[in-house]
């Protein structure tokens, strides 16, 4: 069968041509039951092969959380990433594929007791904190480890903050590195996190400033810190160009050469920029209805099972199967009878019919990660391509 979907320049200056010939072509082909997730290998590769290259001395830890598919993560640890985990099912995905444990992470400031111990058992010993309940926690369960202090930092302009959860200030900072040395752990960093989908580029620049104040009242206490961690929250295209990567990380760079000594470490941990573009969700129109003033546009995946960061705000891009009809307002819902299932509102689309297919762009991340079963509605399928 072949399927028409006319792609527009945004659709184009959104996404990589290449991803978008490549889901095109499969579609054309044989169509498995929607709702699926269909990820270009060879954009994840792409991404994997380029960040991180503009920041001197560093190595990369893919945030798993953000798509946990065994064949993404199998694909990541063939491309040399190291991962950042948080769970112990985090760690059973990457014991089963083999990835050892120096390739492995915890930036989970407050890790549950039973993910501690395995990752200690399985020979992980890199984690964060923010509390002297995880030093002790950590003294105990996973004895002589090296730990980085979570600092927080402004998450303005990020459009997925993590910041209230997480983070100490610098004169707290400074005691708990203190207090971990105590204890006989080894005190090695500093991390943060700006805020996922970040594009505010100020945000690393007052965090670098704020880490490296840390940095020396710890050199001035006598400890002689080597590792930066400077989180996620690179970004990617949604319903606009944002601002690229190399941008950031000439700015990042900038500023560690400047305030840190050459032998610092840097790890990164991306998670939405690894994957987030690189998928493209793909489900069918189930329905449509007049409500009002407004049309409603349902479809198959929804809120529950997929596309849960519509709730905190994120906006897709979609594209729609087989209508040469005028664009027109939708309020686009998912499939389930609850009524927070409303995806977007003032979605402009051609008109489907209903068996249609619907493309939503950029949506390889914290999709599936989130999905539940809901109401019966089925996750979708993660299909490398
Ligand atoms: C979620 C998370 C990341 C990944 O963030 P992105 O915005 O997806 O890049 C990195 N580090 C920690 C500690 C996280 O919780």
């Amino acid at each position: 069968m072949t399927r028409t979907f006319r792609v527009d320049r945004l659709h184009a200056q959104l996404i990589s041509k290449s991803t978008l010939f490549k889901v095109l072509n499969f579609l054309d082909g044989q169509t498995p039951e929607t709702p699926f997730l269909l990820m270009d290998k060879e954009k994840v590769r792409e991404k994997a092969s380029f960040i991180g290259r503009g920041i001197r001395n560093s190595s990369v830890f893919y945030a798993l959380k953000a798509n946990p598919d065994a064949e993404v993560a199998r694909l990541a640890h063939q491309l040399g990433l190291g991962f950042e985990i948080a769970s112990e099912g985090e760690l059973e995905i990457l014991a089963r594929i083999g990835v050892p444990p120096h390739r492995i992470i915890s930036s989970n400031p407050v890790k549950s007791l039973k993910f501690l111990r395995m990752a200690y058992e399985y020979g992980v010993s890199l984690f964060a904190f923010d509390s002297r309940e995880e030093v002790d926690k950590m003294a105990r369960y996973a004895p002589g480890s090296s730990v980085y202090v979570r600092l927080a930092v402004p998450n303005e302009g990020s459009e997925w903050p993590l910041s209230r959860k997480f983070g100490v200030e610098l004169q707290e900072a400074l005691e708990l590195l203190l207090f971990a040395s105590q204890k006989g752990l080894t005190p090695v960093g500093i991390t943060f996190h700006v805020g996922s989908q970040c594009t505010n580029l100020y945000n690393w620049s007052i965090a670098l400033d704020k880490a490296k104040r840390l940095w020396d009242a710890a050199a001035e206490r006598g400890l002689n810190l080597s590792l930066l961690n400077i989180g996620g929250g690179y970004p990617v295209n949604y319903t606009k160009a944002v601002l690229e990567i190399d941008t950031i990380e000439q700015n990042i760079n900038r500023l560690i050469c400047e305030k840190f000594p050459d032998s610092v470490q840097i790890h990164l941990e991306p998670g939405r920029a690894v994957v987030g573009d690189a998928g493209i969700l793909v489900s069918s129109v189930i329905g449509k209805a007049r409500r009002g003033d407004d049309d409603w546009l349902y479809i198959d995946v929804g809120v529950f099972n997929g596309l849960m960061e519509t709730l905190g705000g994120i906006r897709y891009t979609y594209l729609v199967e087989g209508s040469n009809a005028p664009k027109k307002p939708w309020t686009l819902a998912g499939p389930s009878c609850d009524s927070f299932d409303v995806i977007d509102e003032n979605v402009l689309l051609e008109e489907p019919e209903v068996g249609n297919l619907l493309l939503i762009l950029s949506g390889g991340a914290y999709t599936i990660s989130y999905a539940s079963e809901f109401n019966g509605f089925s996750i979708p399928a993660t299909i490398l391509i």
